[in-house]
């Protein structure tokens, strides 16, 4: 990862804030661009000798993404990798989600995708580089009370493997990690009975921690995935097989 840069969305907590830390770990320097402050994770990035800086930037906006990433390439001087990690849920049975639930959900967690993309690959195009997207479990297999979510996160799936296919000659790689149920703020909101349940059906018999995934980030984004684009790996300790 030496003398690379890497943008995470989503970056100041949870899940992508894991993926932030351990790439700068491996020496990747970092952007992070959230809605939440993101200046301590920065901070402690930082204690790893690496190069980061914090974005405050709502993702769902292009004209912000825009312009955050613009400034990204005139601080670190280039960008390889992005990793589109931001997301909500606003989990409803379909029969009670409101339409703001559908417009919102798709708007920060697919539209997002689309807007970073769109902004990041314009850079990249000159230096080659890997695009990892956060889809989910809900993408591959459904869930109830999560139809908005889903279809985000399985939109998620085809825009992947269409801009792998229509960047791969330019040397930009990009994938999909489709995590199960990671232990984060996100799922901490989740009742204990559904937990339990959970539980029972993961093959491996635990939950899966933020770092799980962020060794598969790291994994697409370095040399080690040099062959891989437009696949999607599951991180669900066999949950979806
Ligand atoms: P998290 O703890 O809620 O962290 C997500 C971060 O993204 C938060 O800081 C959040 O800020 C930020 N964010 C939300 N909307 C944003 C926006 N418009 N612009 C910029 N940043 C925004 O969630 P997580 O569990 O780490 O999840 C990370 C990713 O993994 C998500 O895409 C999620 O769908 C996916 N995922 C998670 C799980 C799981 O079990 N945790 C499973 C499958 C997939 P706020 O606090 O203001 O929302």
């Amino acid at each position: 990862m030496k003398d690379t840069v890497t943008i995470v969305t989503g970056g100041a907590r949870g899940i992508g804030e894991a993926i932030a830390k351990f790439l700068a770990e491996k020496g990747g320097n970092i952007a992070i661009f959230d809605i939440i402050d993101g200046y301590d994770v920065v901070e402690a990035i930082k204690q790893k000798g690496v190069e980061a800086k914090f974005y405050k930037v709502d993702v769902s906006e292009y004209k912000v993404v825009e312009g955050a990433v613009d400034d990204v390439v005139k601080t670190f001087g280039r960008l390889n990798n992005l990793v589109n990690n931001a997301g909500i849920t606003t989990d409803k049975l379909l029969i009670r989600m409101k339409e703001e639930d559908w417009d919102r959900v798709i708007k920060v967690n697919l539209k997002s995708v689309f807007n970073c993309t769109k902004a990041a690959i314009r850079h990249m195009l000159k230096t080659g580089g890997s695009i990892v997207n956060i889809s989910s479990i809900a993408g591959v297999m459904g869930n109830i009370g999560q139809a908005n979510y889903a279809a985000s996160k399985a939109g998620i799936i085809g825009f992947t493997k269409s801009i792998a296919r229509e960047y791969g000659e330019r040397g930009i790689r990009v994938n999909a990690v489709a995590p199960g149920f990671i232990k984060t703020q996100m799922t901490d909101t989740i009742d204990e009975k559904t937990k339990e349940e959970m539980f029972r059906a993961i093959p491996l018999k635990r939950l899966g921690e933020p770092m799980d995934v962020a060794h598969v980030v790291y994994f697409l984004v370095s040399e080690y995935g040099s062959y891989i684009t437009g696949e999607v790996i599951n991180v669900n300790g066999g949950l979806y097989m």
